[in-house]
């Protein structure tokens, strides 16, 4: 189909350099190919060319005051993407590798996940190059201040509701909002992942991972499994992973590796949860400190793996979740996972594999499960977050628990029935990409040309 080509092209000459954002692009359009064969009135509308445009994209400078005295300069970002469903919803990612062609991915993706989990939200996404590591808690309140300071007069409750990512946690989530309630003098649902003292909804901050592993539980029963005494290998050791491995060993799995940017850990019986907590949530160190309790685990520093892949993914085991950050994951890690023998994988991060890892697995017919469908958890319980917030209403665990596992699963059945729909009934890529496109594409036709 010259059309979806000719779009990818103009793309490239558009937006140079945005290599990410090809990448998640290309991978939709190419999974659209049978839609349109079938319904060629998406292209009649122009809503591919449409859909590749964010509405709006914002860039600002962040000037703010180091401890030592010295006036640092970071680059800022809100990419609102798509508001067809709903107001723009998506993270903040804080870290030093953020360009404007990363927020630009993330945000596209963002508009299929939100549309997957079936609730009124949009697609957005923001951050910053600003680097965390190493900063103390006053710079990086004195960061998020001087941040939110450009940012409040382009969000709100109704409009866009940014949350954390890599690098934004609840720490920098409270700073944000209090200086959005100091410029906006508003005490509203503004932000979502805030502390549970003050808005913040139970069971947010375990929802990107408990979710992920729901979707593992959920293409595993599809094939008659469980994950039951399953050898698990995560990646990461933020907010994702570490909830990817309490929810793992509730349900009987055993998740023997994390990692983080300067190494993987290998603990074959099994990682200390309560340790990896401590060192990561608490005294915010490095992996390396795992071996000061555990001597007998292994650490692998990332050094040993240059450019050639990732360590976490050489090793033997059942199911894997890739639960770092956008391609952790490469072709020869891909090739290495299903030699040893993994039947599953369920991505927690945001694209995560590679194109040509993602065609290694899809070929293998293994249980795939893209981000944009297997970690839309977290995002769900945002939305259940600015529920509670709008109606002033605080709901138990039990019954967001309840509620993120109803959207896992609709949002697996959507993405194994569009899959079978399109006669390819394994490829959850094809389901979760068609899936995702349909109903934006649908309300985008419905409210017109605008
Ligand atoms: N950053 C998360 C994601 O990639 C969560 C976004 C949100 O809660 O708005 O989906």
């Amino acid at each position: 189909m010259p059309y979806v080509h000719e779009t990818l092209e103009a793309l490239r000459r558009s937006s140079p350099a945005q290599t990410e954002f090809y990448q998640a692009a290309e991978e939709v359009l190419e999974c659209l190919r049978p839609l349109f064969e079938r319904s060629p009135h998406y292209l009649d509308q122009g809503i591919i060319e449409r859909i590749v445009e964010p509405e709006r994209q914002i860039m600002f400078r962040v000037c703010w005051t180091d401890d030592s005295g010295k006036v640092q300069v970071n680059k800022g970002y809100r990419v609102q993407f798509n508001s067809a469903l709903g107001p723009y919803k998506g993270g903040l990612r804080f870290h030093p590798s953020v360009t404007s062609g990363t927020i630009k991915f993330l945000g596209f993706e963002q508009i299929f996940k939100n549309a997957l989990t079936g609730l009124p939200i949009g697609g957005g996404k923001g951050g910053s190059d600003f680097d965390p590591k190493g900063r103390s808690d006053v710079e990086i309140m004195r960061f998020c201040q001087a941040f939110m300071s450009e940012l409040y007069r382009h969000i709100g409750p109704t409009t866009d509701v940014p949350a954390g990512d890599i690098g934004v946690g609840a720490r920098e989530i409270g700073f944000l909002y209090g200086q959005y309630k100091r410029l906006s003098g508003r005490y509203e649902g503004v932000l979502t992942g805030k502390s549970l003292n003050w808005g913040g909804s139970l069971g947010r901050k375990e929802a990107t991972g408990y979710g992920a592993v729901y979707f593992a539980e959920n293409m595993l029963e599809a094939r008659g499994e469980t994950l039951e005494g399953k050898t698990c290998l995560v990646s990461g050791a933020g907010n994702v992973a570490i909830y990817t491995i309490e929810k793992l060993y509730e349900l009987g799995a055993i998740p023997i590796t994390c990692s983080d940017s300067r190494g993987t850990l290998h603990h074959a019986r099994g990682i200390d949860l309560a340790l990896l907590k401590e060192l990561k949530e608490v005294r915010r160190v490095s992996l390396a400190a795992y071996l000061e309790t555990h001597p007998e685990a292994h650490y692998i520093p990332t050094r040993d793996y240059p450019n050639d892949g990732h360590a976490v993914w050489r090793l033997k085991g059942d199911v894997a979740f890739p639960c770092a950050t956008q391609n952790e994951l490469i072709e020869a890690d891909a090739e290495a996972l299903l030699g040893n023998g993994v039947t599953c994988i369920s991505e927690g991060a945001n694209m995560p594999s590679t194109a040509a890892a993602v065609d290694r697995f899809l070929a293998a017919k293994v249980a795939y499960g893209p981000g944009k469908a297997a970690n839309a958890g977290g995002v769900a319980t945002s939305q259940l977050e600015m529920a509670q917030n709008s109606s002033m209403q605080q709901w138990s665990l039990e019954k967001v628990d309840a509620k993120l596992k109803e959207v896992m699963t609709h949002i697996h059945c959507q993405c194994a029935d569009t899959a079978a729909e399109f006669d390819d009934s394994t490829n959850l890529v094809l389901g979760a990409n068609i899936a995702g496109f349909r109903k934006v594409a649908d309300a985008m036709i419905e409210q017109g040309v605008v």
